[in-house]
Formats: C-alpha cells, structure tokens, sequence
C-alpha cells in the first residue's frame, strides 16, 4: 500500500491556542514545519532549525498545538490504526516514510527504495518523491490524501502535474500485481470535488480527454501554449525596492514596444507567491505574447537595457528572465 501525502513534517503549523501565535519562520514569509522525531520547528525554505517551544514564545501558554497533517504524522496514525494487523507469516506489518528527511543520509534514499523493492515494506507513507520513476512491485492500493490544493492553485499548470503525478502513482501499482478480479490493483483520492473533471478522467484513465478538457480552458483564457510567456523575477533587500526596478524596467520596456509597434504585454510587478525567503523580498513580472518572435525581439532588447537599470537600483541582488515558465 501506497500513501501519498505532499506535506513532509508531523504539522505544517504549530499554534497557541491562547494568543494564535503561529510558528512563522522570522525571515520568510512561510511556517515553520513541525518535525516530531526530533521535536524541532524547520523551515522548509531557509532551513532554519530551532528546538520546539516548551511554551508559547508570545504568551507563555503550555497549549501549544499542531495544525494539519504530514507524512510523519500519517505515518504515526497508521501505525496506531494497524497495530493488530499482521503479515501472512504472523509478523507485524510494517510500515515505512520516504521523503526528502527519511533520505537525507548519503544512500539513503537507494537503501529504502530498496526495501520496498524487496517486498519488506507493506505500508509506505510518501510525498511526490515516491511516484517518481520508481517502479514498486506489489503495491495493490494507492492512497493519494487531500491533493485538492492543486485543483484551484493560480499556477494554471498545477492540475496537469496533479494528474501526472497521481497517473504516476497509479500507474506504480500493479504493475507486476496481478490484476484478476481478486487481486486487483486500486487507487483510492481524498478530496472534498470528487466530480471534478481531472478526477473523472484519472478514474477511466482518459489522458487524451483530459488534455482537451485543459486545453480549451486554456484556449479561453489565452495562456499556453495559445500564447508565449516569460517571467522576469527579481530579489532585494525589500520588496518595494524590487518592484520599483520591475516596474522602471516595464516603463522602459513600453516605450520601446510602442515605437516598434510589437504586441507583447508586460503586467505590473507583483510580489511572488513565496514574497520572502530568508530575508530576501522577491517580486516578479509576466510578459506575455501571443508571438514568440515577438516576445524573443522584445527580450534581446530588454536585457541589456535590465543590466544598466540595475546600476540605479542598489538594493536589487539579482535579477533573471525566465522564459517559458514553469511556475508561476
Ligand atoms: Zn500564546
Ligand atoms: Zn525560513
């Protein structure tokens, strides 16, 4: 068996239940992620590691709680669940976690693989890490809980890599099982939209209407491939002094595009999803085209002119034009 879960850690959050304080890391606009086995709060994006609080660090209060789930967390939970379930010789089930803390020794990640290769595992608890590329033989259940957040993310390529992934995933099952009526392989999701179109055609393995079914929101909404983007991002000291170098730059870039009459479109800057990773402030601009010569001409033009911008905004770090984005 199977279990899929994106979130590493015991709980993404921990709480006061007192004063709301929240286990926010002090230099990134992100949680810091409880980790049980060694009782430390780490953020994921700084790694920034500090012993759990014994008591609220606002207001003193003893009530300190864990907020959600992750992989530790299951992986305790399931545990508890199947204490009195055994394999076929007597022995008790086992139960394993991969994700990028179980593997962070040098082999580690190959020696547990491995085991479940071998059929040592029978219940194994895994983020996206698991569903990639690696072939497990007798796994007849996957268990993918709550990946809902994919389907409503402002990153329009987030459902197509749910539906990889959990194609992915259960495309591992089975594989070598045998699939009789007995025997047969599953795949079990949790989620609050079961009729959500990517569900409907993950469960008759409809790769094709499901592509169509993207594409034509897609094709509405000019995104992809119906248009060409690029992202140009920029870190600083703050995040006004960010965006004041993304925004001189598409003033800039105006003016040249007007006099050469090219059709691209350069939005305002906004602050990135993630706005701050350990104390650097990052914003971000979308060009977009619904000509890729166009967009290319743009961009050759534009780049030097960003390297003399630069000189005038000391507080920028750096800056990168990321054509094609993946994520956005
Ligand atoms: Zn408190
Ligand atoms: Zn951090």
């Amino acid at each position: 068996m199977l279990v899929l879960l994106n979130r590493r850690g015991y709980a993404p959050v921990l709480h006061c239940t007192s004063c709301g304080w929240k286990s926010e890391c002090p230099h990134c606009s992100a949680f810091r992620v409880f980790h049980k086995s060694d009782r430390s709060l780490r953020c994921h994006h700084c790694s920034l590691t500090q012993a759990v609080p014994r008591a609220c660090p606002s207001c003193g209060n003893q009530d300190i709680g864990a907020l959600g789930h992750g992989t530790e967390k299951i992986e305790e939970h399931l545990a508890e669940l199947l204490h009195d379930q055994q394999r076929p010789d007597g022995s008790p089930l086992r139960i394993a976690r991969i994700d990028a803390d179980s593997t962070r020794g040098k082999g580690e990640l190959v020696r547990q693989l491995a085991q479940v290769h071998d059929g040592d595992v029978d219940v194994l608890v895994g983020t996206q890490m698991v569903a990639k590329g690696h072939d497990f033989r007798r796994v007849t259940l996957v268990a993918a809980l709550n990946p809902d957040g994919a389907l409503f993310s402002a990153d329009f390529r987030a459902p197509e890599r749910l539906f990889a992934l959990l194609s992915q995933a259960a495309g591992r099952a089975g594989r070598d099982a045998d699939l009789s009526a007995t025997n047969g392989c599953e795949m079990w999701v949790q989620t609050f939209h079961p009729a959500h179109p990517l569900f409907e055609c993950l469960k008759h393995h409809d790769v094709s209407g499901f592509a169509e079914q993207q594409l034509s929101e897609r094709k509405q909404a000019g995104l992809p491939p119906f248009s060409f983007q690029a992202l140009l991002r920029a870190e600083a000291r703050t995040q006004e002094g960010a965006q004041a170098f993304l925004n001189a730059a598409r003033e800039l870039g105006q003016q040249w595009l007007s006099s050469q009459s090219l059709a691209v479109t350069v939005y305002p800057a906004v602050p990135m999803g993630l706005q701050r990773v350990a104390n650097v402030e990052r914003a971000q601009m979308l060009l977009e085209s619904h000509s890729r010569p166009a967009l290319q001409q743009f961009l050759s033009h534009w780049q030097p002119v960003l390297q003399g911008l630069r000189d005038q905004h000391k507080s920028v770090i750096r800056w990168a034009i990321d054509v094609d984005p993946l994520v956005i």
